[in-house]
């Protein structure tokens, strides 16, 4: 019976029992593999048949522990709880052996856990605590990713305390665990994984802690992780598509192109067959679609023999992104004409894609479309693509009846929408209404201070520029330092608004201020501002600047280490400003160069003298 049930021939064995002669009774021996041949076959009935007859023959509660541990772990994988706690309440503590009790708790603690019962399996916990059985890496690998990510810190102390939290198995469920409580689980993870000896951790170890920080938004720290996983720390340890989409994540989120381009050739090398792994490709079409290499997202998109709602969503969005808002709505005709159902995430790239491109009319019927069509209800994120859409395309109080008739209160960004569209439009009253509103709820973004200051300036309203720089003091509140940064050569070069650190400094400055210049001698600028932007030309060699957007800084980089005709990058973390805006495109005019910069909303590429945006941003 027992070889009939190793092989997996269930039924065979449980005919033998059935059919065999009753004197001599069943051997004991052969009981556990009748109950893992019924479990088996899901027979729960057939595990209570032998339950009893084993209780029947004296086997049972406690003399046999390879029968009553067969019995455990098949009511707990099959869901007879009930009879799993029977079972184990029967248990004579005293006379038990200590293992045997401590495979006997692991077993229910299991099915608990696997039958999504964490209050039941943390109460197991406690009696195996207080009936002082010794807990061992099984319970843990169990227990952990059952348990409230709140409660798990004092597991992990437990398991500290036994020397089993530096464990490589035990380790690693901590740290998968932890990387769902966002920034702050992504920190424990951290101490996890640091606290474990460099010769415990595997594959899984990074993995775990590279995604427990690229998930959390912590792009700049895992791609630190990936850097010391690929150096003599990672002791040789080869990444795997898990290692590779999480790179891939944080190397888009930031704009990291070199990391991303290293990490893309290390797949066409190392991972044979990468195109059927849709997951990878996806990750590989929305780092190329984000920054800047629309061309190699839609090759690889082009390449997937399956593509699945993800690839189509990531190209469509790199499109609105670049303000390719019809090339984006006919990506998405295409997809559901290939029988892919839309779902949320791909109705908000197709909105934004509308919005940067000011496509009122389509952003329109697809928002009617939603409900009608695709049977979606529109989220707060739909609301506010569409808010921001309508607001760019001028028609304020459309967008705040659109507020209004809306099933949900809305949120910070439905109102930041709408006071970025009155930025564009320059209109105080429905301006300063969407401020209160997003400042309510989300006091401490000083994004939103910025926009209603920078409408005042633009509208002449100085004093009220001051009340809201006031209120920003009042609360604490600075702007966040703007940055640019330009990848050359393998390397990041790094900008700040008026930031003199590069080696490079003096001769960037000389360059920015040279082509400021330029840029006002064109725009037809009176004599005395020339004079007086000559004077401070002269004055730069002697002291530092101030009022140099980092992106003007970024750009004359490029332009001074880069050959003519190849195309500048520069990625930026908030929005470009105006000025830099019309200095870019007359720039790359005069200088006969393409600049393509990422800002915190989509992309602007500067080209002989326009912009891709079309001046819509
Ligand atoms: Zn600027
Ligand atoms: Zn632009």
């Amino acid at each position: 019976m027992r070889t009939l049930t190793r092989l997996g021939r269930h039924r065979e064995s449980l005919a033998l029992l059935r059919h065999g002669d009753p004197s001599p009774p069943p051997h004991a021996l052969a009981l556990p593999a009748s109950v893992i041949s019924c479990a088996a076959l899901s027979l729960p009935s057939g595990v209570a048949q032998i339950h009893a007859l084993a209780a029947k023959r004296g086997l049972l509660p406690a003399a046999d522990a390879y029968l009553l541990s067969a019995l455990l772990t098949s009511y707990s994988r099959l869901g007879c709880l009930p009879l799993a706690h029977q079972l184990l309440d029967e248990m004579p503590l005293e006379s038990t052996p200590h293992t045997t009790l401590r495979t006997a708790f692991n077993s229910v603690i299991s099915g608990c856990a696997l039958h999504a019962l964490p209050v039941a399996s943390f109460a197991l916990f406690r009696r195996m605590r207080a009936a002082a059985v010794g807990f061992d890496a099984v319970t843990l690998l169990a227990l952990v990713p059952a348990t409230p990510l709140s409660v798990v810190p004092q597991v992990h102390a437990l398991a500290a305390r036994v020397g089993l939290a530096t464990e490589t198995s035990v380790a690693n469920c901590l740290m998968s665990t932890y990387a769902r409580g966002g920034a702050f689980g992504a920190a424990l993870a951290r101490r996890v994984f640091d606290e474990m000896p460099l010769a415990s951790r595997d594959l899984v170890s990074w993995n775990a802690v590279l995604s427990a920080h690229a998930q959390n938004g912590l792009a700049v720290d895992a791609l630190e992780l990936y850097r010391r996983m690929r150096s003599p720390e990672g002791s040789g340890v080869e990444p795997d598509a898990v290692t590779i989409v999480g790179v891939l994540s944080s190397a888009a989120h930031l704009g990291a192109r070199g990391v991303g381009f290293d990490v893309e050739h290390y797949v066409r090398q190392r991972i044979p067959g990468f195109h059927t792994n849709v997951q990878l490709c996806n990750a590989l079409i929305n780092f190329h679609a984000r920054c800047g290499s629309l061309p190699r997202a839609q090759q690889l998109f082009d390449e997937m023999p399956r593509k699945s709602i993800v690839s189509w969503t990531a190209l469509i969005t790199g499109h609105g992104m670049h303000g390719n808002g019809d090339v984006a709505v006919s990506l998405f005709e295409r997809m559901v004409s290939e029988g892919i159902r839309p779902d949320n995430v791909a109705m908000v790239a197709l909105f934004s894609a509308c919005s940067h491109a000011g496509l009122y009319d389509e952003g329109r019927r697809y928002f009617s479309a939603m409900e009608s069509v695709y049977k979606l209800r529109p989220t707060l994120e739909h609301y506010t693509c569409m808010v921001d859409l309508l607001g760019r395309a001028g028609r304020l109080e459309e967008a705040r009846e659109l507020i209004s008739s809306m099933p949900m209160p809305a949120d910070g960004a439905v109102w930041g929408a709408l006071l970025g569209a009155c930025k564009i439009h320059k209109n105080v009253d429905v301006g300063e209404e969407a401020f209160t509103r997003v400042i309510e709820l989300e006091p401490k973004n000083v994004g939103y201070y910025v926009l209603m200051s920078n409408i005042y300036t633009d509208t002449g309203q100085l004093d009220c520029v001051a009340r809201v720089r006031a209120m920003m003091r009042e609360r604490g509140l600075k702007k966040e330092p703007g940055c640019s940064y330009v990848e050359h050569k393998g390397r990041v070069h790094l900008f700040m608004a008026d930031d003199h650190s590069h080696p490079q400094a003096r001769r960037i400055y000389e360059l920015v201020i040279r082509l400021e210049l330029m840029v006002k001698e064109k725009s037809g600028m009176r004599e005395s501002e020339v004079a007086a932007a000559k004077g401070r030309m002269e004055k730069a060699a002697a002291q530092p600047l101030v009022g140099i957007h980092s992106e003007k800084l970024a750009v004359a980089f490029g332009l001074l280490n880069t050959e003519a005709g190849s195309e500048i990058v520069v990625i930026k973390n908030l929005r470009v400003c105006g000025d830099c805006h019309s200095f870019l495109k007359v720039v790359s005019a005069t200088t006969n160069r393409a600049f393509l910069v990422r800002d915190a909303s989509r992309f602007h590429r500067f080209d002989g003298g326009v912009c891709s945006c079309k001046d819509y941003w």
